[in-house]
This record gives structure tokens, C-alpha cells and sequence, in this order.
């Protein structure tokens, strides 16, 4: 595996910079506006809420985003908020062992990456103020409603919901799973499938933890674990260093249609997992209030731009997976740095064609990729939530023969 070289940012004076607007300060614009900056080009960041931020919990960064941070010089300041678990391990829903996969051995087969967890806070700062170093501009209260394509081909008009309009080379749409920019690329409604799942997201002080040995070791010795059981599974790290401790249990999804997420009632999630291995009871003990999210995806986008070439689309907006894979965000961290990397070799005016030829490689280069992430999101689902019996053993026995995480 090659090196991990820090990228140097592209200085233009040729007429071939591009002035580029993200629609959505999420991980994916971030990511974008950072990979676009460090090829030379100007880039603003157009985000609907009032303040840059990111809600949720916890978020595993596996080897192969870390390495795109880690590209865009991100190292030492992740480092700071980053805990380092030293490994998975599966169990079933009582808690015997299914298999466990060291990092410390998959960091020396692939040297230079590592395997972290952060609250997502303090991941999304870290783009934030990296985007701001290379010079991106932040627009908030800037909620795109519409994108229109100039005749020439050559610029696309982004109109905001108060009716301002904007200019650009190319329009990056990183605006989420619900994704108006989706819509008008289709030129339908398009809304995210349901998959029957639902997360409950929690967040506890370790404090209260730390009294009791059992559940102490979980913070002491920073490892990820993963529960699978009947119709369900659970998953859960240490975040800030043995701060906080992040939950996720992820059940069929009794969201009432039209919402997607709501608070969530403590004694029926304790229910739940009432008969699960001893630790989960006690540990949704600590829990105070919870709220829980409806898991949707969105699988194969045909176009993943307009044939203008002033207008692209990237991570959850196009490719939604179940968390099951915890790599939805290592996705649209990776699509930003494959557009990065084309249009730091564009060189001279960069006429429609052109633009098109390298969104056209883009895609090609994402969507095997993230097709197989959804897929495998989808399969997950199945595998991890098998009722005891013959299938769940040979799922077992298979995930004992083969390293989990293999795939990515
Ligand atoms: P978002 O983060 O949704 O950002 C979109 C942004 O666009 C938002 O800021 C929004 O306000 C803004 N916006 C929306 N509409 C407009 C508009 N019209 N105009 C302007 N701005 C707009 N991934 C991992 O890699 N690892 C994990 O461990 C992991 N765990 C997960 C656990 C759960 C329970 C869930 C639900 C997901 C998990 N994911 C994980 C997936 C990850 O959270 C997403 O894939 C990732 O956040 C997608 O980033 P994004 O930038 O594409 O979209």
C-alpha cells in the first residue's frame, strides 16, 4: 500500500480555478469543500441551519477514511479527540463470544491506518475549522430549493429559499439523505426507503459506569462490540478518551409514518433487551432519555450528474446505507476525495465537456463502490438479526473463518 503523503494545495493563476458551491455542511461538504480547496479551486459551503453543526452521537472512522483524513493533514488535530479501540469483537445476544478482529494486526498488514471512534462533534469541527484553513466561506441559513443549469452549459444557479440566487462552475449537492438537489436531478420526488429498522442513539457519562467492575472494563480497555440477536442487534465504544460511552440498538422500526425521528420511551427499550446478556440491561439501567431515528436508504442513482457538468451530487444524498457497516460517512468522505483528486488535474479552462469527462469518471469510480457499501448494509441486516437456529450458527461459523470487515 502506498504511503500516506499530506496533500499540498494546488495554487492556480492559469484561469483554471473553478468557483464550486456545496449545498450541505455535513461530513460529506465538509470533506468536499476540503478535497476541492486543497486542488486549488474556490469553494463556498451553503448550509440550510443556523449554525455549522452535527447532531447524533458517536462515529466509527474505519482504515479506509482515516487514510483520506490523514491525506488532507488532518492527523494531529483528530488525534486530540480520537479514542483507539483496540479491537471488534461479536457476540451473540447472551454474550458468548462469535469473533473477535485485532487492529493492532490489521494496522500492520495496511501501516498508517488505524481503526477510530469520535463523537461526532468533534469530527465535524475538525472539517469545519480544516475547511476554514484552506479558505472555504460558510454561508448558514442558506437553504437551496432549486438549481438551475445556465444554456451554455457552462454555470449552474443555485436559488436559495429566501429567493437569492448564486453562480458557480459546479454545484456539489451534499445535502443528506433527504436531499431536495436528489429531486431536482431526477426531476421527481424521490423519497429514501424505509428499511424496517430503527436506531435508538445513546450517549452516557462514564462516570456511573466506572463503579461497577463489570461494566468498568468496557471503558478501561477501549474496544467496539457488536451483540447480534433475534430481530435486533446492539453496538457499542468509548468516545473522548473514556468520557462518554456510545450505545446504538438497532430494532424493527415502530416510528409512526410521517416522522422519522422521535423520542423514544426508556422502559420499552429496556424491554427489548430485557433477556440480552446481562451487561446491556445493566447498561440501558444508566440511560435517563432516548430518542430514536427511522433508518432509510437509497440505493443506485443512474446519474450521479447533470450532463452539463455543472452539477454533481455526493454521499448520503446519492447512496444512504443501513449504519451496519458503520461507513455511510467514510463513503462521503471518500467521494470528496475522488472529486478532489480529478479536478486537482484540471488545467487550463475547463470547458462543459471536460467537467462532465471527470464527473463521469467519478462516478464510475463511486458507484461500484458505494453500490456494494448499500448492498452489504442490506445484507448485514439480515445476517446480524437471525433468530437462533441452523442459519445464525452458520453465520457464525462463517464470521469466525473470515475476518469481519474484509470487505472494505
Ligand atoms: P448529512 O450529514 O446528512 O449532511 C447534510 C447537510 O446538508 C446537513 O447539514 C443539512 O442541514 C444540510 N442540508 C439539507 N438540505 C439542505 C438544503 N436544501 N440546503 C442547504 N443545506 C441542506 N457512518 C460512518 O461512517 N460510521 C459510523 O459509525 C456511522 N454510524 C451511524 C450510526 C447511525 C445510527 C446512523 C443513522 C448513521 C451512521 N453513519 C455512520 C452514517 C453517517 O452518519 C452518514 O452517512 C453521514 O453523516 C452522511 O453525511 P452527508 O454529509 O452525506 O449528509
Amino acid at each position: 500500500m502506498a504511503p500516506i503523503n499530506v496533500k499540498r494545495q494546488i495554487h492556480r493563476d492559469d484561469g483554471s480555478k473553478l468557483k464550486i458551491l456545496i449545498v450541505g455542511a455535513g461530513l460529506g461538504g465538509l470533506g468536499a469543500a476540503i478535497a476541492l480547496l486543497l486542488a486549488g479551486h474556490d469553494v463556498e459551503v451553503f448550509e440550510a441551519a443556523s449554525e455549522i453543526a452535527e447532531v447524533g452521537a458517536g462515529i466509527q472512522i474505519l482504515p479506509n477514511s482515516n487514510r483520506v483524513l490523514q491525506t488532507w493533514g488532518m492527523k494531529t488535530s483528530l488525534e486530540e479527540y480520537a479514542t483507539k479501540p483496540s479491537q471488534v469483537n461479536f457476540l451473540g445476544w447472551k454474550g458468548n463470544s462469535i469473533t473477535s478482529m485485532s487492529f493492532a494486526e490489521s494496522a500492520a498488514q495496511y501501516p498508517g491506518t488505524f481503526y477510530w471512534d469520535f463523537h461526532r462533534a468533534n469530527l465535524h469541527k475538525c472539517l469545519l475549522e480544516r475547511a476554514v484553513e484552506l479558505g472555504a466561506k460558510m454561508k448558514v441559513n442558506a437553504r437551496v430549493s432549486d438549481v438551475r443549469i445556465a444554456e451554455n452549459w457552462h454555470t449552474a444557479t443555485v436559488v436559495l429559499q429566501n429567493g437569492e440566487e448564486y453562480q458557480a462552475d459546479l454545484v456539489v449537492g451534499a445535502d443528506g439523505i433527504n436531499s431536495r438537489l436528489r429531486e431536482i436531478m431526477l426531476g421527481r420526488e424521490d423519497p429514501p426507503i424505509l428499511t424496517g429498522d430503527l436506531a435508538y442513539r445513546l450517549l452516557l457519562s462514564t462516570k456511573e459506569m466506572l463503579k461497577d467492575p463489570e461494566l468498568a472494563t468496557f471503558v478501561t480497555e477501549p474496544q467496539v462490540n457488536y451483540w447480534l440477536g433475534p430481530d435486533a442487534h446492539a453496538v457499542n465504544y468509548v468516545l473522548r478518551g473514556g468520557e462518554l460511552f456510545n450505545i446504538v440498538l438497532l430494532v424493527p422500526d415502530d416510528i409512526p409514518k410521517g416522522q422519522n425521528i422521535t423520542e423514544g420511551n426508556v422502559e420499552e427499550m429496556r424491554a427489548l433487551y430485557k433477556d440480552w446478556d446481562p451487561r446491556i440491561p445493566k447498561l440501558l439501567s444508566l440511560c435517563e432519555s432516548v430518542y430514536k431515528w427511522r433508518l432509510c436508504i437509497r440505493p443506485g442513482m443512474e446519474q450521479w450528474s447533470h450532463p452539463s457538468g455543472a452539477f454533481t451530487m455526493l454521499g448520503d444524498a446519492v447512496h444512504a446505507t443501513l449504519p451496519y457497516l458503520a461507513s455511510g460517512a467514510g463513503m462521503s468522505l471518500e467521494d470528496g476525495a475522488v472529486l478532489g483528486e480529478l479536478f486537482s488535474r484540471a488545467r487550463g479552462k475547463l470547458s462543459p465537456a471536460k467537467k462532465r469527462r471527470l464527473l463521469d469518471i467519478y462516478q464510475k469510480i463511486r458507484a461500484p463502490r458505494t453500490e456494494m457499501v448499500v448492498q452489504r448494509g442490506n445484507l448485514q441486516q439480515y445476517l446480524y438479526h437471525l433468530h437462533d437456529g441452523s442459519e445464525q450458527q452458520e453465520r457464525d461459523r462463517v464470521m469466525r473463518a473470515n475476518e469481519p470487515g474484509d470487505a472494505l
